[in-house]
């Protein structure tokens, strides 16, 4: 198994969900964790205290990331910290979702700002940072949808397709620098985005599920820490889809 330790990874909307299962896999393996959220701080700490708990270096951050100087100034903080990153885990989203002919233009924008504009404002960010320091691994969270589209999620289709897009760019951009780009796709994890589902709803997704299951926060959170690892170093501009054989 391979170890992060003296590395440091930043994760934005580390605070629940996929995010925090990301903080606690990275913390496992060695490294030093910046968890950042924008609202919920008590989940925020709570996560911080069990990885300090279990003896890792912490560092708690709260930032909107769809604003270009919050984000700024959470790698800022970040580096201030821990000296160097060594690895960005773009986490963060929501969800905002109608049909279009029913969806308003600030719903649409929103999602947009947090999921794409604050993917690219972290990678704007930080994407200097690694050029000093000669490395540097970025995994964007994309998701199903952007692979296939889905009615209902104009907003977060188009983000999560606008990520795979950007992914892929920055992979050619910075790869002769030791750059690594790669987005990682789930399909139906259960988290609090999905706990809103009825049942009804959630059988019929597994219906299209070949494994018949709804993944796991720690089966994204697997797949973040391979892709971050030595051994995926030959690894860049890829999307690791990890939706139970569903695409
Ligand atoms: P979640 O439980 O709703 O958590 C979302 C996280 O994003 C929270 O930590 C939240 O912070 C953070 N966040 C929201 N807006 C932010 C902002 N403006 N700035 C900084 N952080 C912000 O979501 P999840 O289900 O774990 O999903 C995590 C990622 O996986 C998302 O990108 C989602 O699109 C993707 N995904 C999820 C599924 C699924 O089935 N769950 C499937 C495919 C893709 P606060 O806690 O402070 O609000």
């Amino acid at each position: 198994m391979y170890s992060f330790k003296d590395k440091t990874v930043l994760v934005t909307g580390g605070s629940r969900g996929i995010g925090k299962a990301i903080c606690e896999k990275f913390a496992k393996l060695g490294a030093n964790v910046v968890i950042n959220y924008v609202k919920s701080i008590e989940a925020a700490n709570e996560t911080a205290k069990q990885l300090m708990d279990s003896g890792s270096e912490v560092l708690v951050v709260q930032a909107d990331i769809s604003k270009f100087n919050e984000s700024k100034n959470l790698v800022e903080k970040a580096i201030e910290r821990f000296g160097k990153i060594d690895i960005l885990i773009n986490n963060s989203g929501i969800t905002k979702d109608n049909l279009m002919l029913r969806m308003s233009e600030e719903d649409f924008d929103q999602v947009i700002d947090v999921n794409l504009k604050g993917t690219w404002n972290m990678c704007k960010n930080l994407t200097r940072h690694f050029l000093k320091n000669k490395s540097g691994s970025i995994i964007n969270i994309t998701s199903v949808v952007g692979l296939t589209g889905n009615p209902g999620q104009s907003n977060y289709v188009a983000s999560k397709a606008g990520i795979i897009g950007l992914t892929k760019t920055l992979a050619k951009e910075f790869g002769s620098r030791n750059i690594r780009v790669n987005a990682v796709a789930p399909g139906f994890i259960e988290t609090e985005m999905t706990e809103m589902l009825s049942d009804d709803i959630k059988d019929l997704y597994k219906k299209q599920i070949p494994l018949n299951k709804l993944g796991k926060t720690i089966d994204v959170a697997n797949a973040c820490a391979f892709l971050a690892s030595s051994e995926a170093e030959y690894i860049s501009g890829q999307v690791i889809s990890v939706n139970g054989g569903m695409v």
